[in-house]
């Protein structure tokens, strides 16, 4: 019975025990309160800091700011509720259970789906190849909004024909 407090540092070697090859390096801090009561506990983890991946325009590394809080409530008890996504049933031989996979999957979600560098800090390289795919789709677009110009004809023209 009581409050608890645990705080982590989830190292990169935290990831690769869930096999995850997304994470390529993590600087995180963890924490978790841990209030338990006779029949339930609740916890609040606290997860701040930066995840290293690979950046989704220039392929390059980047380090990405991520920050969670999540809560759960586990209850003791043998019968579970399923219809209860908040709750975690554990039957009296489970009082031990992994904070490490909720610590993982927490950190995940807080990951954004875009992770990508500030503007002008992806690799040159791979900044200028995307720069001429843009011009040439700018240039298509123009292309295109020439031809729907010649497809246009001016309401005056069209005044003007009915006066033949
Ligand atoms: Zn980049």
């Amino acid at each position: 019975m009581g409050y608890h407090d645990f705080e982590w540092a989830l190292e990169p070697t935290f990831f690769k025990r869930f096999e995850n090859e997304e994470i390529l390096e993590s600087d995180l801090h963890a924490k978790v309160n841990l209030e338990k009561k006779e029949r339930l506990m609740n916890l609040i983890f606290t997860i701040e800091g930066k995840v290293k991946t690979l950046c989704d325009r220039c392929g390059d590394e980047v380090w990405t700011d991520i920050e969670a809080e999540e809560e759960i409530v586990a209850r003791f008890s043998n019968e579970t509720d399923l219809s209860n996504d908040d709750v975690i049933f554990l039957n009296s031989s489970e009082y031990k259970f992994d904070i490490g996979q909720f610590l993982y999957e927490f950190s995940l979600l807080a990951v954004p789906q875009k992770r990508v560098h500030d503007e002008g800090e992806c690799d040159p390289a791979a900044e200028e190849f995307f720069d001429e795919l843009e011009e040439d789709e700018e240039e298509n677009e123009k292309e295109e909004k020439e031809i729907d110009d010649n497809d246009y004809i001016d309401p005056r023209w069209e005044a003007l024909k009915k006066l033949k």
